[in-house]
């Protein structure tokens, strides 16, 4: 592991001792203050103002009970969590995850994360994330209808355009977020479309916002190729997961030429070497809920491996595009032996420090989920404008801003880590980027 900075290993213990048992809290923490040593030695105002060790605690963080009735009539029990993380650019903005391993060490390193990836984007929005250890799948739409429902009846306290803005994650797609804006609205007796982002087009949402964390993703990685000459032309590309990202990932990828050859679930992961077909993916996954396993069933060119690793299809380029350190060292190694060359991170950190480590040693392009995956929370900004405006804008106008947002956020990456003294790294260009942005803020607002 490498030396912190000596000024941070203190702060970076406080973060240990303070949060017991949130591993991927420190690992996400860790990783933002290994690239923060530079920054350190050329801005001491930042340490004399303690900003690193403030932007370390949350400002605020909220758990709650979920109670809620099942179609048997039994009373289920769930948690809700929503981590305020910091408003020192804007409203708190971050998804809501509903997962199984949902607890306060997963929403704490979202949402710290979050902080850097919202800065990165140039727009004023804070960072924040929330969930429940609530799992959607094999629930009837009655049963999620209750619980969205319940999750809000606490939650709405908190919210509001000027003050937190959830969104969609994990397991929370327009269906939830429906179901909660229409809870919230209830409540209030307040249509505060900016209170909400990920909504349907027909009620205040932003064309392009289901689309763009994927796109987002792959406008990203067409800016790093062609930063080295090249082009997704041809390209053999795995994108891990079958999910909102993972399905318009693919669905960019195609249209720029590359060809996807594996993609995945929690099941295992299937290899279809004629190209991915997507129709049928997202039938299979947004139409029917069902599992990636059905598509070797229906496609002859296809197989389905049930666990395994899908790093192990020899590739060109790889996007993990599921969930939190699902590449690990022995998958960064099967994608080094394949001869892949860039590995960029759809999910939030995805990618474990190990397998970083083996990666950047190899010469493999990494880029880290703050940059690459911020065009989804960049267009909720938008969504947000729009609401502002009351205007919609068309898909076309969408999707340029989006364009330009992600190839000005690689090159913000590529300037600062020229800057600061480590070219070509996109880890510390995004996180000293986000950082000093936040950092600023954070001295002009005073001891807050
Ligand atoms: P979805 O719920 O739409 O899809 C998640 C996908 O990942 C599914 O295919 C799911 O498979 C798989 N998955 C989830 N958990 C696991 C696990 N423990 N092991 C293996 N596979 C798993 O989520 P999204 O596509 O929205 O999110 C994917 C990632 O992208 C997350 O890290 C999220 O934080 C990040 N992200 C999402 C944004 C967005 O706008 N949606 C914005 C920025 C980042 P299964 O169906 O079997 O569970």
């Amino acid at each position: 592991m490498p030396l912190l900075h000596e000024q941070l290993t203190p702060v970076f213990d406080e973060v240990m001792n303070r949060n017991p048992g949130e591993t991927e809290f420190h690992q996400a923490v860790r990783e933002v203050l290994e690239s923060l040593s530079p920054v350190v030695e050329q801005h001491p105002e930042y340490a004399d103002a303690e900003i690193i060790r403030r932007l370390c605690e949350p400002e605020r963080q909220i758990i709650f009970r979920v109670p809620w009735t099942d179609d048997s009539g039994r009373v289920q029990l769930n948690r809700g969590f929503r981590v305020e993380f910091n408003s020192a650019l804007g409203p708190y903005k971050g998804g809501l995850r509903f997962h199984p391993s949902v607890y306060l060490g997963i929403v704490k390193f979202l949402g710290f994360e979050q902080i850097f990836k919202n800065s990165l984007t140039g727009l004023p929005i804070g960072g924040a994330k929330g969930g429940s250890d609530f799992d959607p799948k094999g629930r009837s739409e009655a049963e999620v209808m209750r619980f969205c429902q319940s999750f809000m009846l606490e939650l709405y306290r908190h919210l509001g355009e000027y003050t937190d803005v959830p969104a969609g994650d994990i397991g929370v797609g327009g269906r939830e977020i429906g179901y909660m804006f229409g809870q919230y609205k209830r409540i209030t007796n307040r249509y505060e479309s900016g209170t909400f982002t990920g909504k349907g087009l027909t009620w205040g949402g932003s064309r392009v916002r289901t689309e763009a964390t994927g796109y987002g993703t792959v406008f990203f990685v067409d800016e790093m190729l062609r930063a080295a000459g090249d082009s997704f032309e041809g390209k053999r590309v795995i994108v891990s997961g079958s999910g909102n990202v993972a399905i318009y990932a693919i669905e960019k990828i195609h249209q720029l030429g590359g060809r996807v050859i594996a993609c995945s679930d929690s099941g295992g992961y299937i290899v279809d070497e004629d190209g991915v077909d997507l129709s049928l993916v997202k039938e299979i996954k947004n139409d029917r809920r069902g599992r990636i396993e059905e598509y070797a069933t229906v496609r002859t060119s296809a197989r389905f491996v049930a666990g395994g690793s899908i790093w192990d299809v020899p590739s060109d380029i790889a996007l993990p595009c599921a969930t939190q350190n699902e590449l690990d060292e022995p998958g960064a190694t099967a994608l080094i032996r394949s001869g892949c060359r860039i590995v960029a991170e759809g999910a939030n950190m995805p990618t474990t420090p190990g397998a970083i480590r083996a990666l950047r040693e190899a010469g493999v392009s990494f880029a880290p989920g703050k940059a690459v995956n911020a065009g989804g929370v960049a267009t909720s900004a938008l969504e947000m404008q729009q609401n502002a405006s009351r205007d919609s804008w068309t898909f076309e106008h969408t999707e340029e801003r989006l364009a330009v947002i992600m190839s000005s956020i690689h090159d913000r990456c590529l300037e600062t880590a020229d800057r600061y003294g480590t070219p070509g790294d996109y880890v510390a260009g995004a996180n000293i980027a986000g950082f000093i942005r936040v950092a600023d803020a954070m001295l002009a607002l005073g001891v807050i």
